[in-house]
């Protein structure tokens, strides 16, 4: 079924992107073929290359996500976040000032924290990566920049490992940011410093910073250490081992990564515009002290995908095969169908029921395309308006390929509530005015395929459309619309029904009450609980579903991300006193789970 999708990759790179992908019988895009399914870069897409997607092209970034991405945009957010929920649960990244702008303020906290107990602090470029530019300081005399820096409070008391100092690198997919919906991989890294943590030696890097890009350069990189072995690198899995096998108790710190990452997407969520055909590939660098509390030290926009050792291709090469699984490519998007499409809409139709919910709206679409034309004579012509306040080249590009995909006339004036002939000094019968609003893109949107599907089955591309700018709406069919309505056959969709009450009886001739719908609607939209080893953390229960349905519902997460840490914290009292009690015959994660092997990552999953 893969055997015609096409991956088109930015600058030749990356090579595991490239080799799992031939694996599985993709074809590499090259200049003449023009047409893909996939397109990876590191860097960000243009946002033409938004606009203009086609429903059977994927994006490997999501639009506006620097607000996490970048070191200054982050500490920023997360302050933001502070001030409005509180710091018991914002309460993972270190201190953060940016300089030059906070530097008032990091004055102050510095000689606050000088007058007791020694202080570090770690100075990095805001949108520098690698561990380039990094150094730690003690001594505010020591701290030279000449580019906008942040300035960390430095988490001086790490966990190591045999003397060494290591972090983590979780892997997190954002399969949708509307509804919101995360998976962390099981198999992340942890990277190790390359020479004896040591608070003595601040300017020894290979000490001091995690990053490969620095540590495979250091003297001892190769060489056999204690406990860690050669190279930087160990899996995830070898990590756990070393925790069971000094009997730490992982379930919470899997928790409070969790969170941290829930926590983290939050404060970005909402305004990230809706891109259904784009996945986001993220890496949290976590940090755990030695109190096993897990720190946030940064989000990586475009993680290293590089092989540069056994771990390396362990873990990227199974992250990326469940990433395009997760993406779940359909026949949908085979280029067949593309073809299909292009050469007149007269080919046979793959049968609906194995076709995603997007070919259903590609197949319907060219139905609607060949009445259309068949009745060019009877049906209105779709004219779209722009505000006249506030047109920019944005929305000029919005509206074209909005108009590529809009449905006949008569089926919007039917269902869109507020549809009407506007400018009437500018129409004639045949013609319906579409005022797209003045607003971004992100205002622009009411109705879109991913946040109401069967609502705007039309969609045949992501992109969102409000017709709410158009007033007076005639609701009367004209007769010319109403024959032409007649003679259309009966299409399985629900309806282009901005307004509930007037969902279109063509849908199965089956009226459901509105209770039913939600119902269905819901269950329909419940993303599975694991694909290979990315296991779902968000939404994580029912009620986080629901909060992330429709226009995200923030302080309804963070209320049941509260819930969820106070029911962890009184099981783990439950769990020591029994422990206390009988020296523990079930141990602390059967609580949760049962007898079997709690899936890590996935402790706050609960099925629903
Ligand atoms: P980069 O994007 O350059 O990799 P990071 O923020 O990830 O920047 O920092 C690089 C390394 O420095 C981390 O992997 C970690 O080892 C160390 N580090 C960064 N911030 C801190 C901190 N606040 N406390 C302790 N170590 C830190």
């Amino acid at each position: 079924m893969e055997a015609s999708l096409v991956f088109r990759l930015h600058e030749r790179g990356p090579e595991v992107v490239r080799e799992v992908l031939l694996e599985r019988g993709w074809e590499e895009y090259d200049e003449e073929e023009e047409d893909w399914n996939l397109y990876w870069r590191g860097s960000a897409f243009r946002n033409s290359e938004y606009l203009n997607l086609m429903p059977w092209q994927r994006l490997n970034h999501h639009p506006k996500t620097v607000g996490i991405t970048r070191k200054d945009c982050l500490a920023r957010n997360l302050r933001r976040m502070r001030t409005t929920f509180g710091s018991s649960l914002y309460d993972f990244s270190p201190t953060a000032f940016i300089l030059p702008n906070d530097y008032t303020r990091f004055l102050s906290e510095y000689n606050k924290v000088t007058r007791g107990p020694s202080a570090y602090w770690i100075c990095k470029p805001v949108d520098l990566s690698r561990g380039r530019g990094i150094f730690i300081f003690e001594d505010m005399r020591e701290l030279v920049y000449d580019c906008p820096v942040i300035i960390q409070c430095y988490i001086s008391n790490p966990l190591l490992i045999s003397g060494y100092k290591f972090d983590l690198r979780i892997y997190v997919c954002v399969k949708s940011f509307h509804p919101l919906t995360v998976y962390i991989h099981q198999e992340g890294l942890v990277r190790f410093a390359t020479e004896k943590y040591n608070l003595s030696s601040l300017h020894n890097l290979y000490a001091h910073l995690t990053n490969t890009s620095i540590n495979k350069f250091s003297p001892f990189y190769k060489s056999e250490k204690e406990r860690v072995g050669r190279g930087c690198k160990w899996t995830m899995s070898k990590f756990r081992h070393f925790l069971q096998s000094q009997d730490i108790n992982e379930l919470l710190l899997w928790q409070r990564i969790n969170n941290i990452v829930t926590l983290t997407l939050l404060t970005i969520a909402p305004t990230v515009p809706s891109c259904p055909n784009c996945v986001e590939l993220l890496g949290f660098d976590i940090l755990i002290d030695a109190e096993f509390k897990p720190w946030l030290l940064e989000v990586n926009y475009s993680p290293a995908l590089t092989l540069d050792c056994q771990a390396d291709i362990t873990v990227k090469r199974g992250l990326i095969g469940d990433l395009i699984d997760l993406m779940n490519y359909t026949l949908t998007d085979s280029l067949r169908e593309r073809a299909f499409q292009r050469q007149g809409y007269n080919k046979p139709c793959i049968h609906a029921q194995h076709a995603s919910p997007v070919s259903i709206t590609v197949l319907k679409e060219t139905k609607y395309q060949k009445r259309r034309n068949q009745s060019l004579q009877t049906l209105p012509k779709i004219k779209t308006h722009h505000h006249p306040e506030k047109i920019n080249q944005r929305q000029h590009a919005f509206a074209a390929v909005y108009q590529r995909h809009l449905p006949p006339v008569h089926l919007i004036k039917k269902y869109a509530s507020k549809v009407v002939a506007a400018n009437k000094s500018d129409t004639d019968d045949r013609t319906l005015n579409l005022i797209l609003g003045p607003q971004s893109r992100t205002d622009v949107s009411v109705v879109n395929r991913q946040t109401w599907p069967d609502r705007a089955p039309w969609l045949t591309d992501n992109r969102s459309l409000r017709v709410s700018e158009v007033t007076n709406y005639d609701d009367t069919e004209t007769e010319a619309e109403a024959d032409v309505s007649s003679s259309l056959p009966e299409i399985p969709h629900r309806g282009l029904g901005f307004r509930r009450e007037k969902l279109p009886d063509i849908y199965s001739g089956i009226r459901r009450v509105r209770k039913e719908r939600t119902a269905a609607l819901n269950r329909q939209h419940v993303p599975p609980l694991r694909v290979g080893d990315f296991i779902r953390t968000f939404p994580f229960n029912a009620a986080t579903l629901k909060a992330s349905q429709h226009t995200l519902d923030v302080k309804k997460v963070i209320h049941e991300l509260h819930k969820l840490t106070a029911q962890l914290a009184s099981r783990k009292k439950l769990k020591r006193r029994e422990e206390e009690e009988r020296d523990g015959e079930e141990d602390f994660d059967s609580l949760l789970w049962g007898p079997k092997d709690p899936p890590l990552l996935s402790h706050c999953v609960k099925p629903f």
